[in-house]
């Protein structure tokens, strides 16, 4: 086993949140201090490997408003000044999307990671975690093409996406599938070669879905497809896998032929039945099939259904959400659908400091997508603006309980406040209206 220099703080998983809880840190604690693991061989999980457009950066309703800031936000303005970025509305009335090139995004991510001097290692897999007899985490294990590698580091942050971290180190979560159907799975494509000017001379969105509904040997009859920032391209979010326990590597290896299999009958359809696709052609399918949910940590604190839809106020904050329960499931009728329940008001409600602190964690953080929710406001506070934020949220206190030598429960939650608003995080919903029109990029 080959020992690796240790970090002052250790962020498993590069997805949304974990690429910026690892800038958080670094850039509070200096080069070299902050190490990054990730498992695949670019940066921005889900990202940049399923998808290409931010949601919960605004509220959804007639007056937008903007709940997500700081670290985030640089990712945005990187997008928009390399190739531009698209603002977009959600067909299901989910608000804003921030649409980008998920190539560029991963070039992004690797720029960011530099200029704050975080240690970046790519292709290694958490497989095991080394425990104190108090219970903190203290070293960990992973396989690698150079075998296995140790690592030691007084603070963690999982972002693995599965809570991998927090399963081996023996805390507390539901799997999804355990209480209520876990959401289902997606494999994204992109198809090029699209005459978008036609498509909506022939009558768009609205008549690719009642094309769809009546479509025989379709996997579904919904599905959503859109413009990508690349003239004549469209990204969907269509193809449906049910009933899958993701953290199952033979239940998963055959949801993602599943998911291809899927993609191609899509293809199919849209290529004889939708006008406008005649001659296009799939170029892209997601590198690994899209997973809502696994695991979900228990934390300090569990956000409810109930606090998203009454819109709850926490004294700790560290992040807001106006984004609607969006639940992907198997209907009773065996039918999947998307159940939709949004925020009262175009609201934003809180999301409390202790989601993010997995109960009686000594050193570890949990966030994006293992966050400590039940499954509705899980299916609510799971947009990329949401783990972002939380990733910034815990990178920060992250580098403040390792500059201060404490615990993330004893650390001073107005001090972290003070940090989060400085960086430019949004703790408070603005007045001001936000610009979403198509090319606008406002605050
Ligand atoms: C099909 C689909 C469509 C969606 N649509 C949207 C949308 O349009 N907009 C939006 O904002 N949100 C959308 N979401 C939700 C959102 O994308 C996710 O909730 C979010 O990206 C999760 O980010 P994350 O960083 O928590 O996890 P991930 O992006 O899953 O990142 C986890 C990272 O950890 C790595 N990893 C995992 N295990 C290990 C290990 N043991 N060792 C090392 N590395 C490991 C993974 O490779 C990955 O890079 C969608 C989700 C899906 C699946």
């Amino acid at each position: 086993m080959t020992e690796l220099p240790s970090a002052d703080v250790v962020v498993v998983g590069a997805g949304s949140a974990g690429c910026i809880a690892a800038l958080a840190a670094a850039r509070k604690l200096g080069p070299n201090q902050v190490l990054l693991l990730e498992r695949y061989g670019f940066l921005g999980g889900t990202s940049t490997a399923v998808l290409d457009t931010f949601y919960g950066f605004y509220t959804p309703g007639s007056e937008p408003k903007k709940v997500v800031g700081g670290i985030p936000d640089e990712v945005v303005t990187a997008l928009a000044h390399g190739e531009g970025i698209m603002l977009r509305p959600n067909t299901y009335g989910a608000g804003t999307g921030v649409t980008y090139n998920p190539e560029l995004l991963k070039r992004v991510w690797d720029e960011m990671m530099a200029g704050a001097g975080v240690r970046v290692l790519n292709h290694v897999l958490l497989v095991d975690v080394e425990r104190e007899l108090d219970g903190r985490v203290s070293a960990a294990i992973l396989a690698s093409k150079s075998g296995f590698l140790r690592v030691e580091a007084p603070y963690w942050i999982d972002a693995s996406g599965d809570a991998d971290l927090c399963h081996l180190a023996g805390f507390e979560y539901e799997m999804a599938g355990e209480i209520e159907p876990a959401q289902t799975l997606t494999t994204t494509f992109r198809m090029a070669n699209v005459d978008l000017k036609r498509f909506k001379l022939e009558g768009g969105k609205a008549m690719m879905h009642e094309r769809m509904k009546s479509a025989v040997g379709l996997p579904r009859t919904k599905g959503s497809a859109h413009d990508m920032v690349i003239e004549g391209c469209i990204a969907t979010v269509a193809v449906r896998v049910a009933d899958v326990n993701a953290t199952d590597v033979v239940a998963l290896s055959a949801a993602e032929a599943e998911g291809r299999r899927q993609a191609f009958v899509y293809e199919q359809f849209f290529r004889n039945q939708i006008p406008g696709y005649e001659n296009a052609r799939i170029i892209g399918l997601a590198t690994g099939i899209g997973v809502r949910e696994t695991r979900r940590v228990y934390g300090e604190y569990r956000l409810t259904r109930e606090d998203c839809l009454t819109v709850a106020r926490f004294d700790d904050r560290v992040l807001l959400c106006g984004a609607p329960i969006e639940d992907h499931r198997m209907g009773a009728t065996g039918e999947e659908e998307t159940a939709w329940a949004y925020v009262p008001g175009g609201l934003a409600y809180d999301v409390p400091y202790r989601c993010l602190v997995p109960k009686k964690s000594l050193n570890v953080w949990v966030v994006g997508r293992c966050f400590s929710a039940t499954h509705d406001a899980h299916a609510s506070c799971r947009s990329m603006g949401q783990t972002m934020s939380m990733g910034q949220s815990a990178g920060t206190a992250a580098a403040m309980c390792s500059t201060q030598s404490t615990s993330p429960e004893d650390l001073d939650i107005g001090c972290l406040q003070e940090e989060l608003r400085a960086l430019g995080a949004v703790l408070e919903t603005p007045d001001v209206v936000s610009d979403v029109s198509r090319w606008g990029l406002s605050s």
